[in-house]
């Protein structure tokens, strides 16, 4: 079967995932059929399908008309057969038990058409277990959607024992139909990729918690401002559920050994019933309490040490074990839990030797299984590193990896910030690679123009990492040294001898739009929005905002921006002289290529020295930036700027002092 012979889709349950996944393959085209046991269960997913689509083209993700053309594409039914009659891929979402699956599949295999291939979106059962319930295991797959479908990238694309290769690449196109991230599991292993990785994390923290090494403080401190991970480990315990960390971890106890022993404290909550957010009391008190305030100061080596040790021996076991290559479980991790950067990546950079000394000393310590090193890693450790270990072309691949270079012709080069996970916030390694390919593309002959844009269609870059920021230590040496990098790479790109256009679709705030502002024109689509809340954080914007808005739009435009910290929207900005063109969303990246391409196109040398001359006759620049930065390191040691970052966090309203 090719994608082409896809048209109707049944989805099994209305649930949760079951009418997130119906509304996605509805919105990419295919004839949905949404079947679950009782009419109140399909109305009701079908009215959630419907309140999201409306959210989806209230904020201009979809065009109005899509929302009645979708919704009738998706046929609610009870009646299984009728269900299955026409279907040519079927998706199952129903509970999360063995017996109740296994009974749907052999109902369905009862009705289903002969070529049908049936997918299954299990969290943790056995794949290869399901599909001998059919007759036709070679083709059943795992086809794993994250929560809420619609706005998760993420599908593991899993092979069961029995599925056929040509099964798992029609799956995969057609997750990509849907506008999806497929990252392929090579073996029906517990967890998959990313459960995989944060379960047995989640478990560590709790080991180091239980046995009296750390607080659940350090824990979350280390874990969101040393690791720089989104949440902390019990913050994320509690927003996934401790119920379904421990039956996930539970089921890999079964089959992958002691090493997966749930902790003793983790066991407690699920007997308590402090389940996390959704019973209002887990590690943290939801209720009564404050919820999850983790404090940036309390980070601690040991904590790191351990963490990353565990995730080391986690990753080495799914490469050695051949169920992912790293590239796969650093993108999986990346869009299905927002790393910033992949697991892989991190071990690598923090030193997979020193992850290795640290588990042999905890397993000499403790005895216990989760510390026993696996022994591809001790492989790896001798190598020097997994990516080194994985050989090929890693060169060219693990050049940049907040970014990406491409040359989509007409002599144009375009720089994408490839972070869509984090709204393609600007972290450190965005400003140095970023740097770098500017170097590269300004010396390629064969490239005339730069094309910047943001990957996916959420954020052109939502600006600076605060997170990673907060985590600096509030250092104002460091700050200051942060402000010039992104002046001096933001300066680069203005200053550069080729002409540069901004390809904006969604969000361009604080740093992200400072980016926008060096490049020669911009121009986005409707549903972009604009900003410098800088001041909303007790911030000032420290990469050049200060300096080069003002030379676009003037300077009252530009103090009215920045002082109200409001947002525009583009229509607006385009009033304001900032951007040039606002576009329908579908037709922006045509349009700014083609822009591009049209400024390529022009007499290099002219160009060259246009741009030049307008910036020889700017006034002091210089001087500027350097109090902007100047000023930037001071503001750093303001209660004002704790205060603005906290609350920023806490999605609340700060309280400034002036202290
Ligand atoms: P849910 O309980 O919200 O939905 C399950 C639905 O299936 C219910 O509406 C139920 O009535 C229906 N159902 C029961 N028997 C049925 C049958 N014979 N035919 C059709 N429908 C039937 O559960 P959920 O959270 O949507 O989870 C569904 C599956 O997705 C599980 O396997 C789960 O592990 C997996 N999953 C869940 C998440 C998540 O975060 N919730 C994420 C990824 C995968």
């Amino acid at each position: 079967m090719e994608l082409e012979d896809i048209n109707t889709i049944t989805v099994l349950g209305a649930g949760n995932m079951g009418h997130g996944i119906a509304e996605v393959a509805a919105m990419a085209g295919y004839d949905v059929r949404m079947r679950d046991i009782k009419d109140e269960f399909v109305e009701n997913g079908y009215d959630q399908i419907e309140w999201s689509l409306n959210k989806l083209a209230e904020n201009d993700r979809i065009a109005a008309d899509d929302v009645e053309e979708t919704l009738d594409r998706i046929t609610p039914l009870v009646d299984m057969e009728e269900a299955v009659a026409d279907a040519d891929f079927v998706i199952e979402a129903v509970p999360e038990q063995m017996e109740i699956k296994k009974d749907v599949y052999e109902e369905l295999e009862s009705v289903a058409p002969d070529d049908a291939i049936f997918a299954t979106n299990t969290s943790s059962l056995s794949i290869t277990e399901l599909s001998e319930v059919t007759e036709r295991p070679e083709r059943f797959c795992g086809m794993h959607f994250f929560n809420p479908p619609v706005r998760m990238q993420l599908v593991e694309v899993i092979s069961g024992a029995h599925t056929d290769e040509g099964v798992l690449d029609v799956t995969e196109a057609l997750a990509e139909d849907m506008g999806k991230s497929p990252v392929r599991v090579h073996k029906d292993s517990p967890g998959f990729i990313v459960n995989r990785v944060l379960v047995p994390l989640m478990n560590e923290a709790c080991w180091l918690v239980h046995e009296g090494e750390a607080t659940i403080e350090e824990v979350d401190s280390t874990t969101k401002y040393a690791m720089g991970l989104p949440m902390g480990s019990f913050e994320l315990g509690d927003q996934v559920g401790n119920d379904v960390s421990y039956h996930v971890l539970e089921y890999m106890h079964e089959v992958l050994g002691d090493a997966y022993e749930p902790c003793p404290l983790l066991e407690e909550k699920v007997e308590n019933e402090e389940l996390g957010k959704k019973t209002g009391k887990g590690f943290y008190d939801y209720e009564d309490g404050e919820g999850a305030q983790i404090p940036s100061d309390q980070q601690s080596d040991l904590v790191e040490a351990r963490l990353v040790a565990s995730m080391a021996n986690e990753v080495a076991k799914l490469i050695g074990d051949d169920v992912a290559p790293p590239e796969s479980i650093d993108e999986a991790t990346q869009l299905g839990a927002g790393f910033p950067d992949g697991p892989v990546t991190v071990v690598d950079e923090y030193g997979i030797e020193e992850a290795l000394e640290t588990l042999e000393e905890a397993y000499e310590e403790t005895r216990h299984e989760r510390y026993e090193p696996a022994d591809y890693l001790r492989e790896r450790s001798e190598a020097g590193g997994f990516y080194e270990a994985a050989g090929g072309d890693g060169a060219e691949t693990a050049d940049f990896d907040a970014i990406r270079v491409e040359h989509p012709g007409e002599m144009v080069g375009e720089i994408v910030i490839d972070r869509p996970h984090r709204m393609n916030t600007i972290s450190d390694q965005v400003l140095e690679e970023l740097s770098e390919a500017i170097d590269r593309l300004e010396a390629d002959a064969d490239v005339r123009a730069i094309l910047l844009t943001g990957e996916g269609d959420r954020a052109f870059s939502a600006g600076a990492d605060v997170q990673s920021m907060a985590g600096s230590g509030a250092d104002p040496l460091e700050a200051v040294e942060l402000s010039k990098l992104g002046q001096s790479t933001f300066g680069k790109l203005e200053s550069c001898d080729l002409p540069v256009v901004a390809g904006i679709d969604g969000y361009a705030l604080g740093g992200g739009m400072e980016l926008a502002t060096c490049a020669d024109v911009r121009v986005a689509s409707e549903r972009s929005e604009f900003g410098q809340p800088e001041l909303n954080l007790g911030l000032l914007p420290g990469w050049g905002g200060t300096q080069r808005l003002a030379n676009v739009i003037g300077e009252g435009r530009a103090k009215e921006i920045i002082l109200t910290a409001d947002r525009y929207d583009a229509e607006a900005m385009a009033d304001y002289g900032f951007v040039s063109e606002v576009v329908p969303n579908d037709e922006l990246d045509e349009r700014a290529f083609e822009l591009a391409a049209d400024l390529a196109a022009g007499p290099p040398i002219a160009t060259k020295f246009v741009k030049r001359a307008m910036l020889a006759g700017r006034h002091d620049t210089d001087a500027g930036l350097e109090y902007e930065s100047a000023a930037f390191g001071q503001l750093m040691a303001t209660d004002d700027l704790m205060e603005g970052i906290t609350a920023f966090m806490g999605d609340q309203e700060p309280e400034f002092e002036g202290k």
